[in-house]
């Protein structure tokens, strides 16, 4: 008897999922019926056909151009970073670029980003927003441990 009752819950689930569908479905019919229809009845018919034939050339230039702004795009994105760019300093563990001397984030750059950090009182702050990888600086570490054991390095 639960078997039956299970299977015809199963089925009225099914039944009332496919009648919202259906439902949706003809409103949808309707409401495309009424754009579509008089647009192709009324409007098409007054377009001269050089008209026609210009948009859709235009519209096609607008496909091409936006294909080759996405391809672009993609070999741009696939470029990897050049670290004989970049010098790695073992002791804070960051990419320092050779010219300018700016740091930049080593987590980034093994993502194939180049993010620059931002200097901060006690070390470095990756700037690139979902990463802001914190980079300590040792030697600012080190001085505070000595003003710790000796307060008075810190007046002299
Ligand atoms: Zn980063």
């Amino acid at each position: 008897m639960s078997k039956i009752l299970e299977t015809f819950k199963n089925k009225s689930v099914e039944l009332l999922i496919t009648s919202i569908v259906a439902i949706l479905g003809v409103f949808l019919a309707i409401i495309i019926d009424n754009i579509v229809a008089p647009f192709v009845k009324y409007v098409l018919p007054e377009i001269p056909l050089k008209t026609l034939f210009a948009l859709i050339g235009i519209l096609l230039v607008l496909q091409i151009l936006s294909i080759i702004v996405i391809i672009l795009q993609k070999n741009k994105l696939a470029e990897k970073v050049d670290l004989n760019d970049y010098n790695f300093d073992k002791k804070l563990g960051v990419y320092i670029h050779k010219i300018t001397k700016l740091h930049f984030c080593t987590s980034c750059i093994a993502n194939n980003i180049i993010s620059p950090l931002k200097e901060r009182q006690d070390g470095w702050v990756c700037a690139r927003k979902y990463c802001e990888q914190y980079y300590i600086n040792p030697t600012i570490r080190n001085q505070n441990i000595l003003v710790k054991i000796n307060p008075l390095i810190a007046i002299g």
